[in-house]
């Protein structure tokens, strides 16, 4: 039996980055960049008007008050056609071209209209350079401005936008193929007889997967036999990640490993010290990966989170493709039963200004209704004995 760390070492080491592809820039949104992108123009493009005012010359506000011809109004978008000159002042907008010979833009609320003829009072002495956003201080023409590996959020679409790339080489997202198994499952429109039970971990295995962003196929549910059993598996082998729940533990119908060796899959794990979900089966079948997890709602979810969820991610070239843990001041003691890492549901939120968490009532993992008033999956380590309250523990953010 193997640790949760290496485990999650081995999920890493095995799986590879997706083959990148061009994608329109808009819908890249939480993608990693397979590029450098560099900008094809100067931003600002030209020296730009930051405020509604007037492009003056400095200097000529020395003395102020003083009283300046204006010479003409510049919109953003229209280009100034006069130049300023000592004693005058161009009318401007906030976007517009800065007019030769101007080196400040004074904002209208420290000017005065003068009803007549033209003339507008500065109110305050300003300097060199007020108000104006010089061309080229932002980026660069030919400037790196987004590198490889980086993930894309909405200010990344703005520069995307703003530099000109339309198309842009990201990693995509994976193919997932899920499959329940076992003989007492039903779907969601029937009503279970009693040796019954619906089939819930192919409905939440593709909730997590596609909060992923990954491109997911049900493919049913299958009964306890080998034949149903590999038929289905075969079938998912077009997928880059094939999950499997159930079948997996000690019971005689347990044949879900069996199956997996039978086609000559490369097993790399088959047990992790880990509750809920010790026993937890990884492989790679050609170019498909193969998670096979238990049956139990909640044993079924923590492994998706602590494995798949690398490998999802590390496909779609996340540089840390694994879950992060902070700390959090735990509010109740907690007695450990086991030698083995737990995963706890709980609740994480902010009280008295810190980060604070707690368990939930949990029944074990079979019990997903706990889950349904969690947040967070409190980390209880291998070596601890008894937490508590008050001290500081790892957490696992879901939300
Ligand atoms: P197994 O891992 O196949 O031994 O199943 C362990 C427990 O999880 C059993 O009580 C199963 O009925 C239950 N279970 C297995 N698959 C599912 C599923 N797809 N949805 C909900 N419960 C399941
Ligand atoms: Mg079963």
């Amino acid at each position: 039996m193997i640790s949760v760390d290496t485990a999650i070492k081995i999920v890493t080491d095995k799986t590879e980055p997706l083959q990148s592809r061009a994608v329109p820039f808009e819908n890249t949104m939480g993608l990693c960049l397979a590029q450098d992108v560099q900008s094809d123009i100067d931003m600002p493009p030209f020296d730009r008007s930051a405020m509604d005012g007037y492009a003056i010359i400095a200097e000529d506000t020395a003395h102020a008050p003083v009283e300046l011809t204006v010479i003409e109004s510049i919109a953003a978008g229209y280009m100034p056609t006069k130049k300023v000159s000592h004693g005058q002042a161009s009318k401007i907008m906030t976007g517009a071209a800065v007019p030769e010979g101007a080196n400040a833009v004074v904002k209208f609320e420290e000017t005065e209209d003068i009803q007549t003829d033209n003339r507008v009072k500065i109110l305050r002495s300003i300097d060199k350079g007020s108000n104006i956003s010089k061309k080229g201080e932002d980026i660069q023409i030919g400037q790196t401005v987004l590198y490889k590996g980086m993930v894309i959020r909405p200010q990344e679409i703005g520069i995307l936008a703003s530099v000109g790339k339309s198309y842009v080489e990201v990693f995509p997202t994976p193919t997932i193929g899920i499959i329940s198994t076992g003989s007492e499952l039903v779907d969601v429109e029937s009503k279970p007889s009693v040796a019954q039970i619906r089939n819930s971990n192919g409905y939440s295995l593709a909730a997590q997967a596609r909060r992923l962003k990954a491109d997911v196929e049900i493919l049913g549910i299958v009964k306890d036999t080998k034949e149903e059993i590999s038929g289905m598996l075969q079938k998912g082998l077009k997928k880059d990640i094939l999950i499997l729940s159930g079948g997996v533990s000690m019971g005689e119908y347990d044949l879900v490993g069996e199956v997996m060796k039978d086609l000559h899959t490369q097993i790399y794990f088959e047990k992790v010290a880990l509750r809920p979900g010790k026993p937890v089966i990884f492989g790679r079948k050609d170019k498909t990966l193969i998670f096979a997890l238990p049956g139990n709602p909640v044993a079924s979810f923590v492994t998706f989170e602590l494995f798949i969820y690398t490998a999802i991610r590390k496909m779609m070239g996340f540089s840390n493709p694994q879950r992060i843990t902070i700390q959090a001041t735990l509010e109740t003691d907690i007695f450990v039963k086991r030698k083995r890492r737990e995963y706890r549901p709980a609740l994480f939120c902010a009280r008295d200004n810190t980060w604070k968490v707690s368990p939930v009532e949990w029944h074990g993992s079979a019990d997903l209704l706990a889950t349904t008033r969690a947040n967070c999956l409190l980390i209880v380590r291998e070596d601890a004995q008894k937490l508590a309250a008050g001290q500081l523990v790892d957490v696992i953010l879901l939300d």
